[in-house]
């Protein structure tokens, strides 16, 4: 079983997502606070949403970030790309930033292996040799 501190509580939990059973209740709780006041309200910006339903803003945010709640023309530009800050409607990047980032990640599919060889590079220059000799140790005992 997998043991996992919950995003908001820190509390320790297992299963799935990053919330613990109370907190993943309280924000569907607020999330469905928030969708049906944006419904009923589709003209009210972040700030009188987050007042009204007593959400706080990150929340609601997050919320259009999921794109679990779609953006009422109140709500339209208060997210905004994580990368230009050009205001967006959904997700985390604009149009332009997200094409640039795709043809990034098509550049280095490896990227992982890079990862890799910088922390073995790390471990390298921290005295891993005693840790290697060790393990040649060990293997030439097994054998
Ligand atoms: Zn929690
Ligand atoms: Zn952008």
């Amino acid at each position: 079983m997998e043991f996992k501190n919950c995003k908001r509580c820190k509390a320790v939990f297992t299963g799935g997502g990053d919330l613990c059973l109370k907190c993943r209740e309280e924000e569907n709780n607020s999330f469905v606070k928030v969708r049906d006041y944006v419904l009923s309200n589709p003209h009210s910006d972040l700030k009188t949403v987050a007042e009204e339903t007593n959400v706080d803003e990150k929340l609601i945010l997050g919320f259009l970030r999921e794109k679990r709640i779609r953006v009422t023309d109140g709500l339209e530009g208060s997210l905004k790309c994580e990368k230009c800050h050009k205001p967006i409607n959904t997700g985390r990047l604009c149009e332009d930033c997200r094409k640039q980032f795709l043809s990034v990640i098509k550049k280095y599919p490896v990227e992982n292996s890079i990862e890799e060889n910088v922390e073995s590079d790390i471990v390298h220059k921290t005295g891993s040799h005693v840790r290697n000799h060790e393990n040649a140790t060990l293997s030439r005992g097994r054998r």
